[in-house]
């Protein structure tokens, strides 16, 4: 599998919660600099330990989260089991170009939970019927999310 390295890449540390820091999702974290975690060598370990799915080989390699707008995880997606989950960095960016792009790549093959910072989401893709109840503490948790058909 390929492993990629971050660089100036610091979506994840808006985007994501860090139960560690006290820090919710879509809550910037206070230790977040211009494009570097200024605590980076004794940042906690849900940091250490985080990869997204484009560090860890997903997509192309242009497909950084911070240049496409979108960070890839994987979620409990309730029946659906585990599915990949795509969070905004910028509200609106699944449905625009590169974001846009990389989002109905992944739907190709699995269903995804699609979260804006606004906490709307929707689920693409997947069996027509899909509607799932998504657990865990994913933004969505708890919600009945219904399969949504792209426009485009
Ligand atoms: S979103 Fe992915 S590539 Fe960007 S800093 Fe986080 S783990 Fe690294
Ligand atoms: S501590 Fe550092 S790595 Fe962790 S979320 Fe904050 S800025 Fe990102």
């Amino acid at each position: 599998m390929v492993r990629r390295a971050c660089g100036t890449c610091t979506a994840c540390c808006t985007v994501m919660g860090v139960p560690d820091l006290g820090k919710d999702y879509y809550e910037r974290c206070e230790h977040e600099g211009r494009s570097r975690c200024i605590i980076y060598e004794s940042r906690p370990d849900g940091c250490r330990n985080f990869s997204c799915q484009w560090l860890v080989g997903a997509m192309e390699e242009w497909d950084r989260p911070d240049k496409i707008g979108v960070v890839f995880d994987i979620t409990s997606g309730g029946d659906l089991g585990r599915i990949p989950i795509a969070l905004e960095v910028e509200k609106g960016a699944s449905d625009r170009g590169r974001g846009r792009r990389a989002v109905r790549f992944v739907a190709k093959n699995s269903p995804v939970l699609v979260v804006s910072p606004d906490g709307t989401r929707r689920l693409e893709g997947g069996p027509p019927d899909a509607s799932t109840t998504l657990i865990g503490n994913a933004p969505g948790a708890d919600m009945s999310v219904e399969r949504e058909i792209p426009s485009d």
